[in-house]
């Protein structure tokens, strides 16, 4: 953990702030539409299926599966540059949702569409933790 991450950093809303207060405690926070079930991620202010804004938020398994991701091996922001190369990924998600994320602990060639992967906590700042994704 550094305070000299200079990367860019989420901007959490009053409908997302309980997320991000998860991930400092290393858990995956969903939020659940309590009308229709409706699970969304990213946390919206209300349920993109139903428009309810009442929701409880769900404690998420971590697991899921590469739908697709891409590698960037040149051209990334400047922030990003040494990280080259890096993998982004789509991921679906054990509880349904899709999500934009990146996959850490493997080579850009040991990353299949279809694997299983699982939510690991990156503690960038003092009070701010990313959900990035392993291969399993
Ligand atoms: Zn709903």
């Amino acid at each position: 953990m550094s305070n000299q991450y200079n990367k860019p950093l989420p901007n959490p809303q009053r409908w997302s702030q309980d997320f991000w207060k998860g991930t400092q405690d290393h858990k995956f926070l969903l939020k659940k539409c309590k009308e229709c079930g409706n699970i969304d991620h990213p946390p919206y202010l209300y349920c993109t299926e139903c428009m309810s804004m009442e929701h409880i938020w769900v404690e998420a398994s971590g697991k899921g599966k590469i739908y697709t991701y891409s590698t960037t091996y040149l051209g990334a922001p400047p922030a990003f540059t040494k990280d080259q190369p890096f993998t982004l990924a789509m991921i679906d998600l054990a509880e349904g949702p899709r999500m934009l994320s990146k996959i850490v602990g493997a080579k850009a060639e040991e990353i299949t569409i279809g694997a299983d992967v699982e939510a690991v906590f990156e503690d960038v700042t003092t009070d701010t933790t990313l959900v990035m994704f392993r291969l399993v």
